[in-house]
């Protein structure tokens, strides 16, 4: 892996793992994936940056049944995937998982939970992610 590539990767793997956004120190405003300027504050916001762990906690923006697997990752299809707004303010697309169709809706409540979401073939690395359930 080329050392561009391997940083990038670095922070994905570790936002996925620790739902670690960042927060503007100009505004406030929370971002997940972390992104290195504010989307307000722009210049203002450079250098500004702070980590900022999420709760994992919010609510069913709307969702959708997926019914095409995709490859590299172990999911049963058809899977219930949901647009979630974090409490803090970013919203992302997470699997829900633990729940029937009949348990999500447009509004519920949803905590994050660590769950395995791929394994790369033979290498037998496995990959481990946020995914929701209701509360
Ligand atoms: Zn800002």
């Amino acid at each position: 892996m080329s050392g561009l590539a391997g940083v990038r990767f670095w922070r994905e793997t570790k936002s996925r793992y620790n739902l670690t956004g960042n927060r503007c120190g100009v505004c406030g405003t929370v971002f997940f994936p972390p992104r290195p300027v504010c989307t307000r504050c722009h210049r203002e916001s450079i250098g500004r940056m702070e980590e900022h762990k999420l709760k994992g906690t919010g609510e069913v923006l709307t969702w959708t049944f997926v019914h095409e697997p995709r490859p590299g990752f172990e999911i049963q299809v058809p899977y219930i995937l949901a647009m979630v707004r974090l409490d803090e303010g970013p919203a992302l697309l997470a699997q829900m998982v633990d729940c029937g169709p009949g348990e999500v809706r447009i509004g519920t409540r949803v905590h994050s939970v660590f769950r395995k979401i791929g394994e790369e073939g033979k290498s037998g690395v496995i990959y481990y992610g946020y995914k929701f359930v209701p509360d």
